[in-house]
């Protein structure tokens, strides 16, 4: 019978055939970050609050409703993070990173938390692999950045996915732009959504991204950053777009790129998935030059992005087949089950993928049961002590010296 406890809303569990398919993931993201020399960092799943009200921005609909808050006993308030760059951040200061060679390149893996109302592609709890290059204010290192998601996808052999590259220039030039953006947008409150005529002067800019009619019209003429970039912030644009260029990676200009989170400077960009619906974005990022000051730091140059894991497996739609095991080991009779368990454990100490049977079964459905787990061969270990080894894709069985039977199932015969 079927307990009343199922896994909060939201939330969800990893069955073995979807924790192979995140295996594969993981190691693929692994391979690609290594070969960049992007280096593995962890950080808690909880911090103080306070890190991300600073780091991710008051006005950000994060902060602003979706975080899982909590006191603990001692009254301090603590949040589940709900993104990784604010916490890796923060370990760069706290371990004095800042002293190394830079920049410092950092990838990172786990769980997240946000309370958004769950959908298909959007949970309360999810997965997000992301890299952090800190300490570089070269567009190399936007177009690095860019380039590991960009690899990390086709890699995976994900279909369907596009580039959209914005700027949202320097924070300076974003003060003038975002004042003509309000006006643009008071001259037509009227016509936009409640809750983005709410947030006008708090947050104009997450208006670009609203799916409400009125206001997806008022924005189609919305003056937008991209074309008004100049001096250094134009520079560095054309050399991203130049660097993208020549490293053959595809994109198309989107100047209503906006995201989510107040840090971003300069270059954004975000990666679609046609295969997705309407949680199209895989992963995304961008420059966040005036982060680390923000957390008290010097001031200190960074870009970096976040991707989704269940959006990437959502995207490859794949369940990764069991790899099989290399044997099984069959006892004719229940009396030589020390034997095997000796066994056993010499030949996974020898790094081969062996199991046994823990359920009291028959000799008959052992070999059943080895079948059906993938078994390749199968060590029958007789009451007299002697032994035979079977082949379970020929059917072929022969007598194999009982004294060396790791040698026998290893190759070394
Ligand atoms: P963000 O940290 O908001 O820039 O998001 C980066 C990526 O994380 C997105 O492109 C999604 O792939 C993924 N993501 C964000 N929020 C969720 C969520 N609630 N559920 C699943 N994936 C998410």
């Amino acid at each position: 019978m079927a307990s009343k406890f199922q896994a909060p809303r939201g939330t969800f569990d990893i069955l073995p055939e979807q924790a192979r398919a995140r295996r594969r993931l993981e190691r693929a993201a692994a391979e690609v970050f290594g070969r960049a020399g992007y280096e593995p960092i962890a950080t808690p799943v909880f911090e103080d609050t306070d890190l991300f009200e600073r780091g991710v921005g008051k006005s950000t609909d994060i902060v602003r409703k979706e975080m899982f808050t909590f006191e603990d006993k001692g009254g301090r308030s603590l949040t589940l993070r709900p993104e990784g760059t604010a916490s890796v951040c923060r370990a760069y200061l706290e371990h004095g990173m800042q002293k190394l060679a830079q920049p410092v390149k950092l990838h990172y893996l786990g769980p997240f938390f946000r309370h958004e109302r769950p959908q298909a592609g959007r949970y309360r709890q999810f997965h997000q692999l992301g890299a952090e290059c800190i300490g570089s204010d070269s567009p190399l290192a936007d177009a690095e950045v860019i380039m590991l998601l960009s690899d990390l996808l086709g890699e995976l052999g994900v279909p369907g996915v596009e580039l959209r590259l914005g700027s949202l220039g320097s924070f300076e030039a974003r003060r003038t732009y975002l004042e003509d953006l309000k006006a643009h947008l008071h001259a037509h409150e009227g016509e936009l959504s409640k809750d983005v005529r709410e947030r006008i002067d708090i947050n104009p800019l997450r208006a670009f991204d609203s799916d409400h009619e009125g206001t997806r019209g008022v924005m189609g003429s919305a003056p937008t950053i991209v074309e008004r970039l100049e001096g250094e912030d134009a520079d560095h644009f054309a050399e991203v777009r130049a660097l993208l260029d020549a490293s053959g990676i595809a994109y198309v200009i989107d100047p209503t790129l906006v995201r989510g989170l107040d840090y971003y400077t300069r270059t954004i960009f975000s990666f679609v998935c046609d295969r997705l619906g309407a949680q199209s974005e895989i992963g995304g990022g961008g420059r966040y030059d005036g982060l680390i000051e923000q957390l008290g730091g010097q001031t200190t140059p960074a870009v970096g992005f976040a991707a989704g894991i269940e959006r990437i497996l959502l995207a490859l739609d794949e369940e990764v087949a069991g790899e099989g095991r290399d044997a099984f080991v069959a006892v004719a009779d229940p009396e030589q089950r020390q034997r095997a368990m000796a066994l056993v454990a010499e030949l996974r100490h020898a790094g081969a993928s062996v199991e046994l049977d823990l359920a009291g079964r028959s000799f008959k459905s052992q070999l059943k049961h080895a079948n059906r787990i993938g078994a390749r061969r199968v060590l029958i270990l007789e009451a007299d002590g002697s032994a035979q080894l079977r082949d379970m894709e020929s059917g072929e069985q022969r007598a194999v010296d009982p004294g060396n039977l790791v040698g026998e199932m290893t190759g070394e015969a």
